[in-house]
C-alpha cells in the first residue's frame, strides 16, 4: 500500500510509519520537524520501502490538497490515510480563549477532515482511512478543546464509515489512552501545574496505563490488514476506560 501518516515526524505518527515501513510506502506529513521528517523517510527506506517527507499544515485545506497530489504524483495512487496529526492546549474551559479553542479544533478535528476530504476520491475499494483519537474523545478529560475535538472524530469516523462504507473503504479510529510522547508531557505538566483533583488520580494510573507508540502504530496495522472492521473506535489504553 501507499500510505500517508499526518503528523509522523515524531511520537506516535514517526512510530506508524517505521511500523507500516517496509510493507508499505510511506509518505511523512510533518509541520516544523523536517530533520526528525527526514530521518523518519531515511528509516523507512533503510527497510526496503519508498518514503517522502512533505510539510504541510493539516489545518489548511490548500496546502494539504497540495500534499495529497503530491503524494499522489510520488506514488502514483494512495491506499490508506492515518490521521495522526494532533496538538494540545490544556486549559480549564473558563480559561480558554477564542484563538487557543480555534487552533485545536483546526488541527485536531477541521485538519483530519482536510485530509480524509483531500484523500478519498484517490482511494480504491481495500484502502483505508484511520483516525488517530484519544481516550478522551469518548470519556472527556480536563482540557475541554482537546476532548472536543476528539469527540468530533469519533462521529467523523462513523459518517465516513457509512458514506464510503459500500464503496469498499475502510474507515476507523483508535483511542489511546496515556502514550509516553511529548504531548503527553504536556498534558501531565499541565494536570501537574493545576493540582486538579483527578490528577492524583491519572498519575497514580499512568504506570499501569500508558502504553509506547508502537502498541498504537501495531492496533493501526491491524487496521490497515483487516477487511472486516468498519466504522469502530478501537480503545489502546488496557482497560483504562473502565476504571
Ligand atoms: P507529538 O506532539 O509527539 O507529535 C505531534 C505530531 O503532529 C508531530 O509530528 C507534529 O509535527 C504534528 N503536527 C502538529 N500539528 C500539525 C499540523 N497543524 N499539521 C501537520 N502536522 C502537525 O504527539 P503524539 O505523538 O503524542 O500524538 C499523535 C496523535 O496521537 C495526536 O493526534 C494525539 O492527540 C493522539 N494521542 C496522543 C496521546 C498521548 O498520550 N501521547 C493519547 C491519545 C491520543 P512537527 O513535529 O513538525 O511539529
Amino acid at each position: 500500500m501507499r500510505i500517508l501518516v499526518t503528523g509522523a515526524s515524531r511520537g506516535i505518527g514517526r512510530s506508524i510509519a517505521l511500523t507500516l515501513g517496509g510493507d508499505h510506502d510511506i509518505a511523512v506529513n510533518y509541520l516544523s520537524s523536517r530533520q526528525e521528517a527526514t530521518r523518519v523517510v531515511e528509516a523507512v527506506a533503510e527497510q526496503g520501502s519508498d518514503a517522502v517527507a512533505l510539510k504541510a499544515d493539516v489545518s489548511d485545506s490548500s496546502a494539504v490538497d497540495s500534499m495529497i497530489e503530491e503524494v499522489v504524483d510520488t506514488f502514483g495512487t494512495l491506499d490508506a490515510v492515518v490521521n495522526n496529526a494532533g496538538i494540545v492546549e490544556p486549559d480549564l474551559a473558563t480559561d480558554i480563549d477564542d484563538e487557543q479553542w480555534s487552533r485545536v479544533l483546526d488541527t485536531n478535528l477541521t485538519g483530519a477532515f482536510n485530509v480524509a476530504r483531500a484523500a478519498l476520491p484517490h482511494v480504491e475499494p481495500g484502502g483505508d482511512i484511520v483516525f488517530v483519537s484519544s481516550i478522551g474523545g469518548t470519556g472527556g478529560t480536563v482540557d475541554a478543546s482537546y476532548a472536543a475535538s476528539k469527540a468530533g472524530l469519533h462521529g467523523l469516523t462513523r459518517s465516513l464509515a457509512r458514506e464510503y462504507g459500500d464503496s469498499g473503504v475502510q474507515v476507523n479510529a483508535v483511542a489511546p489512552g496515556p502514550v509516553e510522547t511529548e504531548l503527553n508531557g504536556a498534558i501531565l505538566g499541565y494536570l501537574e501545574s493545576i493540582d486538579f483533583r483527578g490528577h492524583e488520580n491519572v498519575d497514580t494510573h499512568l504506570p499501569e496505563y500508558a502504553c509506547q507508540p508502537e502498541d498504537v502504530a501495531h492496533t493501526v496495522a491491524y487496521l490497515l490488514e483487516n477487511d472486516y472492521v468498519q466504522g469502530e473506535i478501537v480503545n489502546v489504553n488496557g482497560g483504562m476506560q473502565f476504571r
